[in-house]
């Protein structure tokens, strides 16, 4: 595909290392593409509130200009995207439109005009389109990288025009982080808009309530990270934090642009796709992602993770479970979480020991694995790390002392007649146990 890319205003002028990132990820995978020193301001989607005949003509334009190269346009603005692609497609399906644009055209340059031979892809479909090329080059997944999907109105709406995704039930930017491993997680107010036009029309406090409100419920669902792929949202979301900020709200939520996120999958080195430059810091995110990947990769040493897996998805004896039923324990969460390299989080835990080696996950798993199996294993290791109750601690401390978990009660034997418990010899056994101290 011969593509030139339709920088927009607000990435080149406001945030350059978006531009950075965007022409790093695609230098990545391959892609060249070309520039255009014609095209103006796209323009900005609600200026047709304003001057729509003016809204028409300046989009033709780079749409005809566009044309002159035979390239389709790319964009990585939701805000370019929808003017561009819903004037294409008016003026290829309303013959009035089109009449008037081209007259409009002509007036500029007699030969100019949009002919409708090229398309208009936004970035985000553009990635979801090469997925397959994507996948080829991820060099290091984003396992277990919680991410908080917003799609932003434009990049969607009105689907007449837009025409890549569904309006009500989107998928693209889901399916695009799960596949780099990472996970989407779902969240009320999801296709909520990030309130942007808010602010110019003069209403400051409906923009941070709007913000304030996508943000929390994303919090809620567990989301380390924002994702966006629209310069403007990304705006609102990196700006109106620290606006909640100083009103003692504190989220501390990253806001990644679609190609951080797809660049760090692809080995990119977050300062190379200008990530130093954002507002939100995005370093405390880096780390703990880091830092789970070093324990993902540890614990492929200690635990059959397809097993888990399957035991994750099957979870078919979990309902049997006594401490499940009085909500005293989850299986599936907890090694969900090993696997997504929260094991120390685990390990520390308290509701692991509230599994009662009742078997009965064991004698129901067709597979002979029981969730008993995994949970014994952790339980050794957060043992080893000191983490156990103190009813675990007590018994563990009289074996070691007598060999036995329970003290001799000499009086009550002696009550029914029965001889002093004499210590057990085994001397080697206890030297042993000492030793692993
Ligand atoms: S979410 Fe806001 S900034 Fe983003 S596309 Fe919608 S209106 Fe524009
Ligand atoms: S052994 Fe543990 S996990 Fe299995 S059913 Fe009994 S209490 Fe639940
Ligand atoms: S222990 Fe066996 S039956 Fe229970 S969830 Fe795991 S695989 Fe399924």
């Amino acid at each position: 595909m011969n593509i030139q890319v339709f920088w927009g205003c607000f990435i080149p002028s406001r945030f350059p290392w978006l531009e950075k990132s965007i022409r790093q990820v695609l230098d990545a995978l391959g892609i060249s593409f070309a520039e255009n020193n014609r095209f103006t301001c796209c323009p900005e989607p609600q200026l047709k509130n304003l001057d729509e005949e003016n809204w028409f003509l300046t989009a033709g334009r780079n749409l005809a200009v566009a044309e002159e190269l035979q390239m389709d346009i790319l964009t990585p603005c939701n805000g370019c995207f929808e003017t561009l692609k819903s004037v294409k497609i008016l003026m290829r399906e309303r013959d009035d439109i089109n009449r008037k644009v081209n007259e409009a055209l002509s007036t500029l340059q007699p030969s100019l005009s949009f002919r409708n031979t090229i398309d208009v892809f936004h970035l985000a479909e553009f990635f979801w389109r090469i997925k397959e090329r994507i996948k080829d080059k991820i060099s290091k997944p984003l396992e277990g990288l919680k991410v908080a999907v917003h799609y932003g109105c434009h990049l969607i709406r009105p689907s007449r025009e837009i025409q890549i995704d569904n309006p009500f039930e989107p998928r693209i930017l889901d399916e695009l982080v799960n596949l780099l491993g990472a996970e989407s997680v779902q969240y009320t107010d999801k296709l909520l808009c990030c309130g942007g036009s808010y602010e110019r029309a003069g209403n400051k406090e409906a923009s941070l309530t709007t913000i304030h409100r996508k943000i929390q419920h994303m919090h809620e669902a567990g989301a380390e990270v924002i994702l966006v792929s629209c310069p403007n949202c990304y705006s609102q979301f990196e700006y109106e934090q620290l606006a909640l900020e100083r009103q003692d709200y504190t989220f501390n939520l990253p806001v990644f642009f679609i190609t951080d996120l797809i660049g760090m999958a692809l080995g990119l080195e977050p300062s190379d796709l200008g990530m130093d430059y954002h507002v939100i810091d995005v370093h405390p995110a880096l780390k703990s992602m880091k830092k789970i990947m070093i324990t993902r990769e540890e614990i492929h040493d200690d635990f059959d993770i397809d097993e888990i897996e399957k035991c994750i998805k099957c979870s078919a004896c979990v309902d049997d479970c006594p401490p499940t039923k009085l909500e005293l324990l989850d299986p599936p969460a907890l090694l969900e979480k090993v696997i997504s390299g929260r094991l120390d989080e685990v390990l520390e835990d308290p509701t692991l020991w509230n599994c009662l080696d009742c078997y009965t996950c064991l004698e129901m798993c067709p597979d002979g694995v029981g969730f008993v199996t995994h949970l014994k294993k952790l339980r050794n290791m957060a043992a080893e790390r000191g983490f156990t109750t103190d009813g675990f601690s007590r018994q563990e401390k009289a074996f070691k002392r007598l060999l036995k978990v329970v003290p001799d009660s000499k009086s009550k034997r002696k009550r029914l007649g029965l001889p002093d418990l004499k210590p057990a010899h085994a001397e080697d056994l206890k030297e042993k146990i000492e030793e692993t101290e």
